[in-house]
């Protein structure tokens, strides 16, 4: 199905940035917009130059939260075309985010469609420099004009793009990493499945004091015993502890990352054994005590791979190392190399745009 969409071009192109853009500063010259009312459905969908909405002060996103993104990158092939990696995950996964906020969605073939028509649009956007990208954030939002806490019945879907520098300017650093022992992200039946602002509203605190602390980023246990390893800051998290590969198991608050995803499978290609299941901060410890913890990486589409250097808990210093790990360090070459057409992608995980 082909969805018809109107297309305002901006009258003022904005000049590309010259040099590193850093992250989520600078925007394109258009942005995605369809709106959803009850009873009609999704509607007039339309590309408009980028630049401020107008909302009621009543919208309810700004007094309930609904809303939820999404976050993915088009890349600069060598022959100078473009491409988009997995845009199906992160189109079921939008759907997914919007039934558990109550919010409807959108199908994954239009959802699609929207995204390549304004990376199209504004290809031009697309950095040709090594390690840029340009990031694509896809969200929803509850702009019905209503106090009272139900199901809004107006909706907007809009795509904005943002051209993204290297994330590793100077090197793939380990990062230093804060345990979080007294504030949690999300609890079985909450929303940590979902890609909601909410989610990130609540961690601030958190991630506030770690770097106050000197740390990085924060590693979140489960919210129950506060024992188990969920996520680190915005990324999904791997150990290789005796040869082995494990992860925390999605039990029902973690955030369900398609790097994740991609990891495992490009691991179990290569051999290894991937556990997903539940792991402790002790069992951690403890395979670090017995020199048995060989690596440890954040995965998520900002960074991609991130090493982990050291984790701080309230009790110990777990140090794991001061340079990238050789898995790490493949699996980034591995990931990085199919998204940016550098090397075979023999899964059918990039698209042309
Ligand atoms: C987006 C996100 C991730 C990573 O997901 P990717 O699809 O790999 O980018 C991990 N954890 C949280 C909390 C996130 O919001």
């Amino acid at each position: 199905m082909m969805l018809n969409i109107a297309v305002t071009p901006n009258p003022n192109p904005a000049p590309k940035p010259e040099g590193d853009p850093g992250f989520g500063r600078v925007y394109t010259d258009h942005m995605f917009r369809m709106d959803y009312t009850e009873g009609i459905g999704w509607h007039d969908a339309r590309i408009v130059p980028y630049g401020p909405i107008e909302l009621e002060p009543s919208a309810m996103v700004l007094h309930y939260a609904q809303e939820n993104f999404e976050g993915l990158k088009a890349y600069r092939t060598p022959d100078g075309g473009i491409q988009l990696f997995r845009p199906e995950e992160n189109a079921a996964r939008m759907a997914a985010s919007c039934q558990r906020m109550c919010m409807p969605i959108i199908k994954p073939a239009l959802w699609i469609e929207a995204v390549r028509r304004l990376v199209d649009i504004d290809r031009d956007w697309v950095p040709h420099q090594p390690g840029m990208s340009l990031y694509i954030r896809p969200f929803i939002i509850a702009t019905e004009p209503h106090l009272g806490v139900r199901a809004a019945r107006q909706y907007s879907f809009m795509i904005i793009l943002s051209p993204v520098g290297n994330y590793y300017p100077t090197g793939m650093n380990p990062v230093k990493i804060y345990v979080e022992t007294h504030y949690v992200r999300a609890v079985r039946g909450g929303t940590g499945t979902a890609k909601c602002g909410g989610n990130y509203a609540a961690g601030l605190k958190a991630q506030a004091e770690a770097q106050q602390a000197g740390y990085q980023q924060v590693l979140w246990l489960d919210g129950i015993e506060q024992k188990y390893i969920e996520e680190v800051g915005a990324m999904n998290v791997f150990f290789k502890i005796d040869g082995n590969i494990i992860t925390p198991e999605l039990q029902g608050s973690i955030l369900p990352g398609i790097t994740r995803k991609s990891c495992i499978e490009i691991l179990s290609d290569w051999g290894y054994t991937v556990e997903e299941r539940r792991l402790s901060l002790e069992e951690v410890a403890e395979a670090a005590d017995e020199g048995r913890l060989e690596e440890a990486f954040g995965t998520g589409t900002a960074a991609v791979i991130s090493p982990i250097g050291e984790l701080r808990a309230a009790e110990r210093q777990i140090f794991i190392g001061e340079r990238i790990g050789p898995l790490s360090q493949r699996l980034y070459d591995e990931l990085t190399g199919i998204q940016w057409g550098l090397r075979p992608d023999t899964r059918g995980w990039t698209q042309r745009v």
